[in-house]
């Protein structure tokens, strides 16, 4: 999660005083970058995933799972036996938020041929096996997007949702000062406690995150929590809302994350611009998390909340209070949707409001950089450095980049669009953020290799899926909403062939209208974007294959390929349900639900046990996968999970 430096963590008060200097030094690396590296060009197609774990205990004896703080002595364990001991280690892994997470990815990024699609979820099982092989007795590495939780943290300051167990300590001091996530829950590094700290300072308040709750035959309603000893909780709590305090409710969260490095910075323009009008459409089509805080929600992704998390804006700032100490109204979180496109064709559709930092806008334009660039820079740099050393504040721009990556890195949006690092060979990348993790390694590969060949043919037929950005913040917000893949309509583009692409006219399916409508795009169903409707829309899915079709693949790889494609198109029609879908049936029809809403320690023990089960193939699970997707090639679990 970002930029990790070593030092001593300057307080929110110090940062502040500094934050002037991380801004201009931050511009003045990225412009040294740019000014080496803008002309680059000919880089290959190198790209590679990064899965987030959780560390998971089973008390199999009281029917309980509790989140395993060992993320930090795990992590020093597997990087000593991997990229310690040998540099070409097939895994490398790096530290999460929270200190029951760990984040996992290939050792070397993948490259340009069709044969690596066929090693990806290869990769994935030798991370899952190599981590869970690390594990204590009843232990498990477990691929889910937000923890459930349970009754433990519905009762105010009672310890047990982790272990060791620590009680909550809403105290000023804290880092959260959260009424149910324990400090100690959150990682080790100084990073993260003091991002945690400087955001909550920053704001002025705690953070508030309050997600609609799922209202079942009898949930109370009004749905209403009291916090009768804090005045904070007592006033931000809404009715009908599950209320969460903390940092940790969010970026406690884990998620699937695709890097691609493109040939040139102009390509990595047009790919992030491309990508991000995906960005809702994949990410309700990996909805993963519906339950929070030991409640079932009316969401079924962790979006939102984890960018309620982390929004370090002052009362001015987000509007509530006359603009006094602040430069700006700032519209969204720093964790949020894009603002803005990067490339040419992007200009005409860049209808949100963009706050940008001015002076630093009129900068970089006499230094050479054209305005979309410039704007997307200037407007990144309208927030404040979080976390700051105190041995890291003077810097040699001309060769080193973390002021720059200081911001850039907690700009956490959709998409990211990353310059080579100083000196190196790497060459300009784009991000994609917004997909939940899956369950399984098969499902996770899936929807990476679904992501990457989507590039491919953006890039091969030169496709475009643009639409206002207005419209995409709009897809944003509708594909949080509970079932969303499958009830919910998203803008999207009709004619998506600049010019008429004949190759993908050969897919036998309509492009849509050719004659100018007054609007370039319609209100779709996820079936018809993925799937393809005749007369509406191509579906990318068909497109996909009609390339596969053109490329020269071998059998076993196009076999993988094509099971992946199978679940993203099953998963789009409802054919197969999302994980979301499937765990709030796994709780609709657990024996001890009462159709309130509620969790129980030991629903959410079934439902964990379940979910490692399936992911380490010891069952099936065709509603959610199918009955003859996965390749059995590994079943390594250190737990003796049939109990
Ligand atoms: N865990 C965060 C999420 O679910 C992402 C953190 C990161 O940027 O690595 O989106
Ligand atoms: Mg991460």
């Amino acid at each position: 999660m970002g930029l990790l430096s070593q030092g001593s963590p300057l307080s929110w008060e110090e940062t502040k005083r500094h934050a002037d200097h991380v801004r201009r030094h931050g511009i003045l690396q990225f412009l040294h970058i740019y000014h080496a590296v803008k002309d680059r060009h000919k880089d290959v197609l190198k790209w590679g995933d990064e899965v987030e774990y959780m560390l998971v205990s089973f008390d199999h004896e009281n029917k309980k799972v509790q989140l395993v703080l060992s993320g930090e002595e795990l992590l020093e364990t597997l990087q000593e036996k991997g990229e310690r001991t040998n540099p070409n280690h097939p895994t490398l892994w790096r530290p999460e938020y929270g200190s029951y997470m760990i984040e996992g990815t290939p050792g070397q990024p993948y490259g340009g041929t069709m044969s690596e699609f066929n090693t990806v979820e290869d990769n994935m099982r030798k991370r899952r096996k190599e981590a869970t092989s690390l594990l204590g007795e009843n232990q498990a590495l477990c691929t889910v997007t937000s923890f459930p939780s349970s009754s433990i943290c519905r009762r105010l300051g009672c310890p047990g949702f982790t272990l060791p167990e620590y009680k909550p300590s809403p105290v000023e001091g804290g880092a959260s000062k959260s009424l149910f996530f324990p400090d100690e829950a959150i990682n080790k590094h100084p990073r993260f406690s003091t991002l945690t700290r400087n955001i909550r300072h920053r704001r002025g308040e705690k953070v508030v995150i309050n997600v609609p709750i799922f209202k079942d035959k009898n949930t109370p309603s009004p749905f209403i929590e009291i916090f009768p000893e804090d005045d904070e909780a007592a006033k931000a709590s809404k009715p009908d809302h599950i209320y969460m305090d903390a940092m940790g409710f969010g970026m406690g969260n884990c998620c699937l994350q695709v890097t691609f490095q493109a040939c040139s910075i102009s390509e990595a323009r047009y790919l992030y611009d491309q990508l991000a009008t995906i960005c809702p459409i994949v990410m309700a089509l990996s909805a993963a998390s519906p339950f929070y805080r030991g409640y079932v929600s009316d969401i079924d992704c962790r979006w939102g909340v984890i960018s309620a998390s982390v929004d370090d804006r002052t009362r001015e700032e987000r509007g509530l209070e006359p603009l006094k100490n602040n430069s700006y109204r700032i519209s969204k979180s720093r964790y949020d949707s894009i603002d803005s496109y990067l490339s040419e064709c992007g200009e005409k559709y860049n209808d949100i409001d963009l706050t940008k930092d001015k002076e630093i806008y009129e900068q970089l334009l006499q230094e050479g950089i054209d305005h979309l660039l410039a704007q997307h820079v200037a407007h990144l740099f309208i927030r404040d450095p979080l976390t700051l050393f105190e041995e890291k504040i003077h810097l040699d721009d001309a060769n080193e980049s973390d002021h720059f990556e200081n911001i850039q890195s907690t700009n956490w949006q959709t998409m990211r669009f990353k310059p080579p690092p100083p000196n190196s060979d790497i060459g300009w990348r784009v991000e994609f953020r917004p997909m939940e993790v899956q369950l399984t390694d098969f499902e996770n590969s899936a929807y990476v290799v679904f992501v990457v060949l989507l590039t491919r043919v953006i890039l091969s037929y030169k496709l475009d899926f643009l639409i206002p950005l207005s419209k995409v913040d709009e897809n944003m917000k509708e594909a949080q909403k509970r079932d969303a893949v499958l009830q919910r309509m998203f803008y999207f583009r009709k004619d998506i062939c600049k010019g008429g692409n004949a190759v993908v006219d050969g897919c036998g399916k309509a492009t849509g209208s050719t004659e100018q409508t007054a609007e370039e795009y319609a209100l779709m169903s996820i079936d018809t974007i993925i799937n393809g409707k005749e007369g509406v829309f191509p579906g990318l899915i068909p497109i996909l294959n009609c390339y596969l079709e053109n490329m020269e693949v071998d059998v076993d790889t196009r076999c993988s390929i094509l099971n992946y494609l199978k679940l993203i198109k099953k998963r789009a029609s409802g054919e197969l349900m999302t994980v979301a879908r499937w765990m709030r049936e796994f709780i609709a029809n657990h024996p001890d639900y009462k159709q309130d809403s509620v969790i129980t320690d030991e629903m959410n023990y079934s439902l964990l046990l379940k979910c490692n089960q399936i992911a380490n193939e010891l069952c099936e699970c065709p509603e959610l996968l199918g009955p003859a997707f996965r390749k059995v090639k590994y079943s390594g679990s250190k737990i003796d999970v049939s109990n």
